[in-house]
């Protein structure tokens, strides 16, 4: 055991035949690491030496809370506290309390804003505003020794840091340990530690007018702290890290946002290309199924203009594009012909040899028409086993040797069930200003003309010749 400690023992021992005394005591209740009240408690380091005070004397602390440090000087002045355990002394304060011996020392320091610059002591500040905390030793200080400094004084210290980032004053001056320990814990880290402000704090407990009689137990006691305690008390409170300059929140965030970017970037060209991938599958569809439209509509189209079996123009197409198109009938230049041709007993065929076999030779018998007439010439399958050859450009004597070679190459034709083929032909000439309409009925008289006169001849109706 020390010496010191040896002494701090001896004295609790004299003490403890003493009647224990108690003392009503007040704290600032927001300083930490010095001192506070937390949930109606005193903590900090002057907690700690209230306890060694009272594990090594016969004083018992009770503490009388209050909400602010004035009001805590106020209490120590009308002698509701009767002491407070960590202060400096200043003039003013003597007026009212007795000073223990110095038992912990701090530095002061200047905060401002991270973009400030660095400055040293109250003789640089300038014209720059200054926080400082009501009822502390340094407003007197600098009232004192820098008139000039344009002071603003703020209920705490934490008061006055929130009015730096606030910017409602350009320098906030506490003490540093309390400063570092409320920077890190609220993590204000636009603050910075702008330089050393003013002298020392050199702490001691202060007792009310009428108490003095307790200093001499608490100088014994505190001026005989064991060094290890005085470390132990000064760790365990003391939290001062270096502040980083490094602003790892920002840099995680700005990080995180970028990830994010990137991420949601990348679902984006997914999606953007998956889309497009689809549009184009899509259009792929479309193409495919306007090629088909395009070939059912020709489909539709040969299906409504020609004849299904024999494949030659129908009986419709035939009246729209000729018998119902008076164009043909006003040029007396024309020069048409109209052939009705019709196949002889082909009932007789059909009966005889079945009507497939019919199906068969009237589609020979196409195919036959079509090799013997001019690609000019127009032939459609008027009805049943009927057809009409329209002759543009094409005179009675010509449009008859052209129903004979049709005949003769359907004499020589082998059609199907070897059937002897013949056909009637009936020939009119489209006459000047005469309806299609009409210059058929006379190619159809021409016709009945043929059969009667014994079936395949060719007959001309000679009435506009
Ligand atoms: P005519 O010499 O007087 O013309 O005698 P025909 O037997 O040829 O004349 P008719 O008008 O008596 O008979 C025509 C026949 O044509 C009747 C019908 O069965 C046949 N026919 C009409 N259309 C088709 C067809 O598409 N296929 C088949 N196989 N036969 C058809
Ligand atoms: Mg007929
Ligand atoms: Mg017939």
């Amino acid at each position: 055991m020390s010496a010191n400690r040896l002494a701090a023992s001896n004295l609790k021992a004299d003490d403890s035949l003493n009647s224990t005394q108690l003392v009503r005591y007040c704290v600032d209740p927001n300083w930490l690491p010095y001192e506070a009240i937390r949930e109606g408690k005193h903590v900090g380091i002057s907690s700690d030496y209230i306890r060694y005070l009272e594990s090594h004397s016969s004083l018992k602390f009770s503490l009388v809370p209050t909400s602010s440090w004035t009001e805590t000087l106020s209490f120590l002045q009308s002698g509701r506290c009767d002491l407070t355990p960590l202060l400096n002394k200043t003039v003013s304060r003597e007026q009212f309390l007795h000073f223990s011996h110095v038992y912990f020392r701090s530095p002061n320091v200047l905060v401002s804003l991270k973009d400030q610059p660095f400055l040293q002591g109250f003789e640089n500040i300038g014209s720059r505003t200054l926080a400082v905390p009501k009822g502390y030793r340094l407003a007197e200080y600098i009232q004192h020794y820098y008139p000039s400094v344009r002071t603003i004084t703020v209920a705490s210290e934490p008061a006055g840091l929130e009015a730096v980032l606030d910017k409602r004053v350009d320098l906030f001056v506490g003490s540093m340990f309390s400063v570092n320990a409320y920077i890190q814990q609220t993590g204000f880290n636009h603050l910075k530690i702008a330089g050393w402000g003013g002298p020392e704090d050199e702490l001691r407990a202060g007792v009310g007018l009428g108490h003095e009689g307790l200093l001499p137990i608490i100088n014994q006691v505190l001026d005989n702290v064991d060094e290890l305690e005085r470390i132990r008390i000064y760790q365990k409170w003391n939290n001062i890290a270096i502040i980083d300059e490094t602003n790892y929140l920002l840099i995680y965030q700005v990080i995180a946002a970028t990830l994010l970017v990137i991420f949601l970037l990348a679902i984006r060209t997914y999606t953007i290309s998956r889309y497009n991938r689809r549009l184009t599958d899509k259009n792929q569809q479309l193409e495919v199924l306007r090629l088909q439209l395009e070939q059912s509509n020709a489909e539709l189209e040969f299906l409504s203009t020609h004849d299904p079996l024999t494949k030659l123009y129908n009986r419709h197409y035939f009246n729209r594009q000729f018998v119902h198109d008076n164009r043909l009938t006003l040029s007396p230049e024309s020069s048409i012909c109209l052939v009705m041709i019709d196949i002889d007993f082909f009932k007789e065929i059909n009966d005889t040899l079945g009507h497939s076999i019919g199906d068969s030779i009237l589609k020979e018998l196409s195919e036959v028409l079509q090799h013997c007439v001019r690609e000019s010439d127009v032939v459609a399958r008027w009805g049943g086993e009927e057809f009409v050859i329209l002759c543009h450009q094409t005179s009675v004597d010509a449009v008859k040797s052209l129903c004979q070679r049709i005949a003769f190459a359907i004499k020589e034709y082998q059609f199907s069930g070897d059937v002897q083929l013949t056909c009637s032909f009936g020939i009119a000439k489209l006459a000047a200003n005469e309806p299609m309409q009409s210059c058929f009925e006379r190619a159809d008289k021409a016709l009945y003309q043929a059969k009667a006169l014994g079936r395949n001849q060719v007959c001309v109706d000679e009435t506009h010749l």
